[in-house]
Order: structure tokens, then sequence, then C-alpha cells
């Protein structure tokens, strides 16, 4: 195996969320953001909270939908929109996308925290030689998750970013991946795909003939065998196809 890039998921793999906050606080600091951005715009609605939580539910329920179908990233800001229709409230398109920016509790904030030895992994990679890449599901991508992976220590200069809702595709669709092996102008067998779920980022991956390794989680999947399994982050650092990358 002559590896050249290590791919990342980040979600439970990089940062997870050790102390959320409680749900009634999330869904009180999205009312109050619903109602500040209505407000501001000068839209009458009845009820920001049920607002912020039908269009929340909505974007979660297209997210859950795509996933175990085509894996074709829907338009949110679509979905949110006419979750507020239905409530009365007409929003345009950007309004609707800036709604859910809005409401969004992100990063620390929404008690995220890296783990205690991911940064360090990461540069260790970085200073053996690997290029380094990001492969994630999610539904907020833009400047809002540069600035969580900042927050948290994560900012390592990435040489590929590859976000679902950028790209349109959710893992374990293969256009992220190659996304991301596109943008490192590298094919998959140089390449090592590294996340907690064994669904989308290992089976996914394998698919396309990356090489796997697996952050120990419930499993998400029968019959799939990753090349490597490991509790913490820093584990890899000790495994045989990443002492040093293949010139
Ligand atoms: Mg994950």
């Amino acid at each position: 195996m002559q590896l050249r890039a290590v791919l990342f998921d980040v979600g439970d793999t990089l940062w997870h969320a050790p102390r959320p906050p409680r749900p009634a606080e999330f869904r009180k600091k999205a009312a109050d953001r619903a109602r500040a951005f209505l407000r501001d715009l000068g839209i009458p609605c009845p009820d920001p909270e049920v607002l912020a939580r039908a269009a929340w539910d909505a974007m979660e329920d297209a997210m859950r939908a795509a996933r175990s179908t085509d894996r074709v990233e829907p338009d949110y800001a679509s979905v949110a929109r006419a979750a507020a229709a239905a409530h009365g409230v007409s929003l345009s398109h950007s309004q609707a996308a800036a709604l859910m920016e809005a409401i969004y509790i992100s990063g620390g904030e929404g008690g995220k925290a890296a783990f205690p030895d991911a940064r360090d992994t990461l540069l260790e990679l970085r200073s053996r030689g690997f290029r380094l890449g990001i492969v994630t599901n999610r539904a907020f991508g833009g400047e809002r998750f540069r600035s969580d992976l900042r927050e948290l220590g994560l900012d390592i200069g990435w040489d590929a970013v590859a976000v679902s809702v950028e790209v349109g595709f959710l893992k374990p669709h293969p256009a992220l991946f190659e996304h991301a092996l596109a943008a490192l102008e590298l094919s998959p067998a140089e390449a090592l795909m590294v996340g907690n779920s064994l669904a989308e980022d290992v089976s996914g991956a394998q698919v396309l003939g990356l090489a796997t390794a697996w952050k120990r989680s419930r499993p998400d999947a029968e019959g799939v065998t990753p090349d490597f399994t490991f509790d913490q982050v820093s584990e890899l650092l000790r495994w045989p196809p990443l002492k040093e990358a293949a010139r």
C-alpha cells in the first residue's frame, strides 16, 4: 500500500460533542435567533419557535431521505422555504437559506470539541509527507464550516475539502470522494479514508478502491472490513502504511 494522502471524515472522527447543550437549550437559542432574524426582515410570524423547529426538522428529514436513497444533496433552502410556507410564513429562497444559517448552532457553541489528539496527529501526518483532505457530509458548508474548523483547532491548511452540500452528493456516493481525489490529483489507490461510519466512510471509499481506517463506533453496516481499526486518532501514526508518504 503506497499512500500519499489521508482523507478524513469530521464528525465523531476529528471532532465530537462530548457536552452538547440540552435539546431544550438548543431549541430556545434557535427560536430566539429565528425571532430576531424575522423581526429584522420585517416578516410577520406568529410563532418563530414553531417555525424554526419545523424548518430544522424538514431539513433533517430531507437529509435522512437523501442518505437512504440517491445520496443527492437536497436544496435545503427550498426545503426550509416549503416548511415556512406550510406555517404561513413567506420567505424567498435566499431568506430561507439565511434563516437556516441563523438558527444553526455550531462549533464550540454547539458543544463540539476536537478529539485531544486530532490536531497533533494531523500535523504529524503532514510532516511525514502526507497530503490531507476532508470528506464530510454536512448540510452547512462555506465559511461557517471553515470557521468551526478554526475554532476547534482543526484549521491545518487542508489540501482538499469535500463538503457534501457544496459538492452536491452525500457519502457513500462516490462523487464526494472523487471530488477530494481530483483536488489532490491522486488515484484512489494512493489515498486512505479515515472515518467512524462503516456505511458512509469505509464502504463508500472501498467501492472506489481507497484504503480505509475505521474509528471504532457503533457499527452501522454489516460485512464491511476496514484495513485498520482504531480508537484514538493518534493510533494512526503507529499503523505501518502511514510511516511515511510514498514519493
Ligand atoms: Mg462521522
